[in-house]
């Protein structure tokens, strides 16, 4: 009996296996670390449900309203995210059951990622009126420029020292 060899790159395109454990692999024959990321964020709005929890936006509702997505694409993007490891779903509420989503250590291991995607987007993509967001270290109040250095107290910060703050565009 011959070996049966399955084709996860036939497999990853079948939408009935979105959300089985399988690898997809969209960038096959790349032996790169670039490639390999994307294959686990490099889909449609994952990035930015990660941004969202980021901010603090925990529940589905709130997700679902910020990014104007349909209900079974975040459903599907945040399954994937879940077998990934990088988000997870805690239940905060019974009967009905109710969730919130955090990042893992995992995913909270994509901030320098988002930071490095908003200092380039504020570099080349925003108009002169300014940054849409700043992100600013909660201590002191500075802004953190893209490499995550407080530009007032000059320290090089974590995730959990940072938040979200509306920028003057
Ligand atoms: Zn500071």
């Amino acid at each position: 009996m011959q070996p049966t060899v399955i084709d996860l790159t036939v497999a990853s395109r079948n939408p009935a296996c979105d959300n089985r454990s399988v690898l997809y692999h969209d960038y096959p024959g790349q032996h790169c670390s670039i490639a390999a990321s994307l294959e686990v964020v490099g889909e449609r709005w994952s990035l930015l449900i990660i941004r969202d929890i980021l901010r603090g936006r925990r529940r589905f509702d709130q997700m679902q309203e910020s990014l104007g997505i349909a209900r079974n694409v975040l459903t599907k993007r945040l399954n994937r995210l879940i077998e990934a490891d990088i988000v997870e779903r805690r239940r905060y509420q019974t009967g009905p059951d109710r969730y919130e989503y955090f990042l893992t250590e995992k995913g909270l291991d994509l901030w320098p990622v988002l930071m490095a995607y908003l200092g380039w987007g504020d570099k080349y993509c925003e108009p002169e009126t300014g940054p849409p967001r700043l992100i600013v270290h909660k201590e002191c109040g500075g802004t953190v420029n893209d490499r995550r250095i407080c530009q007032k107290c000059g320290r090089e910060l974590e995730v959990r020292d940072a938040e979200s703050i509306p920028g003057p565009a």
